[in-house]
């Protein structure tokens, strides 16, 4: 599970692909509780966030700190792939981050004149000389430090010695969906079963922490491209890189400005359902080896699938008290029959745009996993097998009315403790239908909405 462990967090390593998901996803939320998160509520945040080049029709911002652009590069397996998805049966879709979702489409990327629009950029940098802010890197945070039921400040490590910093109002925690519920339980807050197995005086139990992980696990299919010019492996060694490097250097173009897919599908694997339930990312080139990210040495595409909801609820926790130790990922993926059903579903989706007719001319044989990967059974064996985290790891510390299942309250407070606030991709009750980035910006906004309105 890599995580961004700099300034701008994983928005500055990840893939730029920006979607805000479906405005179900926030109804949803506001629905289990979450008061002020539907999507008439969260809308406004997205706008505000984003500069989009295409201008404001639906509700897109032009005048945010975050530049959004749709992809510009040109291939003409792009334009067989959007004619493939239409004889397949699939529509198309001018704008994924409008109200409909559904469609094939280009992607829009947090990308601004081919430079990573990252929180750190777009947020950070421009608020780096206020007189109010002191930015201490290389400085990991070991633990909270509470008073009775109030955090005060934080305990962090520099240069092998420990520090306090003491919070002159309130603690904003935002580390993530994978160090956040690690930060809590190191402090005391968590589930006393857990706590005491590691040895941590329980200052604040709270059995949720940790608790209601999901992320999207993505499976994928590789072909072979008959013409080999259409296919990018080449640009990313030898020569071709550097000739790309050049290229991105001098022109702020070429392979190296792409986000991680130029093209998206999302998509319904059923015709009753509401709203799609899986999403596609179409690459016109493919991995060799998931662990080295090397490309393919021949001509090769690829296409991965995920579902958007997954119902499989996994797990993060210590696994010592020690703060260096990881925790334990229980991802506990296709646990649930839906999940599996979906994903099946949707490999075969693939299978079905990129075989119709207009990718004839273009198309090569699909060398991975291959066509007798091809029975029900034999299809959840080889996503078992080889699918892999989409690297969007949400909900340890879930929003909602207090109870049991649930960490913060909808104005993000930690429930039954005072000064404490968490904001990041922990607090999501549920999936958004898409890549996370952007709905944890809106997350950041929202945070800012409600502690201005605390002052
Ligand atoms: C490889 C990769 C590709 C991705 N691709 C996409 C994509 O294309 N589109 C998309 O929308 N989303 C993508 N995502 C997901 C998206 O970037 C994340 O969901 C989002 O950035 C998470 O935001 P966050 O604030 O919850 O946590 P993070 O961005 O992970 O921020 C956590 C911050 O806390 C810091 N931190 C953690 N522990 C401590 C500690 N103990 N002390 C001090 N600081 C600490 C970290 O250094 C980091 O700065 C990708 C993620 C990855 C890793």
């Amino acid at each position: 599970m890599p995580r961004g462990k700099l300034l701008g967090g994983s928005s500055a390593i990840n893939g730029l692909v920006w979607v805000r998901g479906q405005t179900l996803d926030y109804d949803t939320w506001a629905q289990m509780g979450a008061r002020g998160w539907s999507w008439q509520d969260v809308a406004p945040l997205f706008t505000r966030i984003e500069n989009y080049e295409k201008g404001g029709a639906n509700g897109r911002g032009t005048a945010g700190p975050l530049g959004v652009s749709e992809v510009p590069d040109q291939n003409p397996l792009y334009d067989a792939l959007f004619k493939a998805a239409v004889a397949a049966g699939y529509k198309l879709n001018p704008d994924y981050n409008s109200e409909d979702q559904e469609g094939v489409v280009k992607t829009q990327a947090s990308i601004s004149r081919g430079r990573r629009m990252s929180v750190a950029h777009c947020y950070l940098r421009p608020a780096m000389s206020r007189p109010n802010l002191t930015v201490v890197t290389e400085a990991p945070t070991r633990r909270l430090l509470l008073e009775g039921k109030r955090c005060v400040g934080v305990v962090y490590e520099r240069w092998g010695r420990e520090f306090e910093a003491r919070a002159g109002r309130e603690v904003i925690l935002s580390a993530g969906a994978v160090a956040t519920p690690q930060l809590l339980e190191l402090s005391g807050i968590g589930s006393p079963d857990i706590l005491k197995r590691h040895g941590i005086e329980v200052r604040h139990a709270l059995p949720a922490v940790g608790e209601n992980f999901r992320d999207h696990i993505n499976a994928r299919i590789a072909w072979r491209v008959q013409d080999k010019r259409l296919s990018y492996n080449h640009m990313a060694r030898g020569l071709g890189a550097v000739g790309q490097a050049l290229k991105y250097v001098t022109t702020g173009g070429g392979f190296f400005s792409l986000p991680s897919a130029p093209m998206l599908a999302f998509l319904k694997t059923r015709p009753e359902l509401a709203t799609p339930d899986v999403q596609m990312h179409i690459v016109p080139y493919a991995i060799k080896d998931p662990k080295t990210r090397r490309l393919q040495e021949f001509p090769s595409m690829a296409v991965a699938c995920y579902q958007l909801r997954p119902e499989s609820l996994g797990s993060i926790h210590i696994r010592s008290p020690n703060p260096d130790d990881h925790p334990a990922i229980r991802f506990n993926f296709l646990a649930d029959a839906i999940d599996q059903r979906t994903m099946v579903d949707g490999f075969r989706m693939m299978r079905r745009i990129v075989e119709a007719k207009p990718m004839d001319a273009l198309r090569g044989e699909e060398y991975s996993p291959g066509r007798s990967v091809a029975s029900d059974d034999e299809i959840l064996t080889f996503i078992r097998g080889n699918a892999h985290t989409a690297y969007h790891p949400i909900g340890t510390c879930r929003m909602g009315p207090a109870g049991p299942k649930t960490v913060v309250d909808e104005k993000l407070k930690v429930h039954g403790l005072e000064g404490l606030r968490i904001a990041d991709a922990s607090i999501f009750p549920t999936m958004p239908s898409g890549n996370t980035n952007a709905p944890c910006i809106m997350v950041g906004e929202k945070a800012a909405d409600l502690i201005r309105a605390a002052a």
